[in-house]
């Protein structure tokens, strides 16, 4: 098996298959980074689901990320606030907060010492040919046939465009703005999720006092906070959260990325699949790529099994995720346009505005009911002064 890619989501499924028996080939364009340190560490948020699974795997190192106790969503300018806790939900967290750049590091090391994966970093793959049962594929100087080609080579995958999988592209009028942010105050495992007029705005917890912040902000505003210096950038958003960490005292690197949905028309074409970004790259407003992605990987690993034909294992697969894969787009989707549509509209359902921390929670219905209970009241005003 082939799988070109090697971020987190082609690096966990390379493990996967080979502890299932499998020999796979992983192949990486780019030198592993270097590890991000202090306020310039880039993360994502992962589900408690996200973490069972691979905890359940061995893939789950002891002291990865900082726990989420606590979801806070609010809305500019309205009172009130809709809070989910991991003791009302029973779980010792709702997520956590993991650093990008240790997480490949940990499953580099587990990648290398796995006798079945052959490593080829850096080098880029290249699709020759397919047929119904193999593909032939150019890696570096080498030929390489395989019985699967796994594609997990992100947003714009060459691999999906050689392989003729056609993609629905949208793209949001908003970019992310991430970075560090150091507080004066303990953030207390809290993720703040906060509705502004410009797009929503996460401060998601980090050790010590800081938290990761991810501002989806429209064109508009993005303009205005890009040239903005450190100090003015901190008293920018201290404006748009508000007070629950105190000051807002320093700030990391700033990035800053373009935000589009692109879905590819099918996932599996012959006996080749596409995984994570490469299969759909979605807003980030609820912190759900990677998550959808790692529930793919898994399923896709209990599908292929030595005594099964790829075929069955790929058809049964598309078969199984549609409904989560469908659910969660339309979901990041719908929270993402609500927010760019001007003026906001009268009210936001209340299903809309608990969606972030629903989505965390991976859709495990008896937490979506208790929660539905705990959020009642919760509305956005018709044309929010910013207040
Ligand atoms: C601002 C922001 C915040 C986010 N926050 C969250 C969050 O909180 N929770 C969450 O679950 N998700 C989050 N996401 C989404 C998450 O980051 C992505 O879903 C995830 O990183 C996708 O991983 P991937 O392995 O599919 O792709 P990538 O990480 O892009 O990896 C693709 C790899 O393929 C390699 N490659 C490409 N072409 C070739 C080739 N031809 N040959 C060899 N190698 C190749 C590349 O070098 C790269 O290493 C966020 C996204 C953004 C933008």
């Amino acid at each position: 098996m082939v799988i070109v890619g090697a971020g987190i989501a082609g690096s966990v499924q390379a493990l996967l298959l080979a502890r299932a028996g499998f020999n796979v080939t992983l192949v990486e364009a780019q030198e592993p980074a270097s590890v991000d340190e202090g306020l310039n560490v880039r993360s994502v948020a992962l589900s408690c689901r996200s973490r069972q699974l691979l905890d359940n795997h061995g893939l789950w190192p002891t002291d990865l990320g900082c726990p989420i106790n606590e979801v806070h969503t609010t809305i500019r300018g309205q009172f009130g606030s809709v809070r989910l806790t991991a003791r009302d939900l029973d779980v010792s967290a709702l997520g956590y907060v993991v650093a990008n750049t240790e997480f490949e590091r940990y499953l580099l090391k587990l990648v290398e010492a796995e006798r079945a994966i052959e490593l080829i970093c850096p080098a880029t793959a290249r699709l020759i040919c397919t047929t119904a049962n193999s593909v032939q594929m150019q890696i570096g100087s080498e030929t390489v046939e395989a019985s699967l080609l796994i594609a997990a080579d992100g947003s714009h995958s060459p691999i999906r465009e050689s392989l003729g999988i056609e993609v629905s592209k949208k793209a949001y009028d908003q970019f992310a703005i991430v970075a560090n942010l150091g507080c004066q105050r303990d953030h207390r495992n809290i993720a703040f999720e906060r509705f502004t007029e410009c797009g929503p705005l996460a401060l998601l917890p980090l050790a010590e006092k800081r938290v990761a912040m991810v501002y989806s902000a429209t064109t508009e505003a993005t303009k205005k906070l890009r040239g903005l210096s450190d100090d003015q950038f901190l008293r920018a958003v201290q404006e748009l959260f508000g007070g629950k960490l105190g000051r807002l005292k320093s700030v990391g690197r700033r990035a800053v990325f373009p935000l589009e949905l692109i879905v590819s028309r099918s996932q599996v074409t012959g006996c080749s699949v596409l995984i994570g970004n490469a299969a759909r790259t979605i807003h980030p407003v609820a912190g759900q790529g990677l998550n959808l992605a790692l529930r793919d990987v898994f399923e896709l690993s209990s599908q292929l099994t030595p005594e099964r034909s790829v075929a069955a294992a790929l058809e049964e697969f598309s078969i199984r995720r549609r409904a989560d894969q469908q659910q969660v787009i339309r979901q990041t989707n719908r929270l993402a346009e609500t927010f760019v549509r001007k003026p906001w509209p009268l009210e936001i359902p209340l299903s809309l505005a608990k969606s972030p921390s629903m989505l965390l929670l991976d859709n495990i219905a008896p937490m979506r009911n208790r929660f539905g209970a705990s959020a009642a009241g919760l509305r956005l005003p018709a044309n929010p002064s910013g207040a």
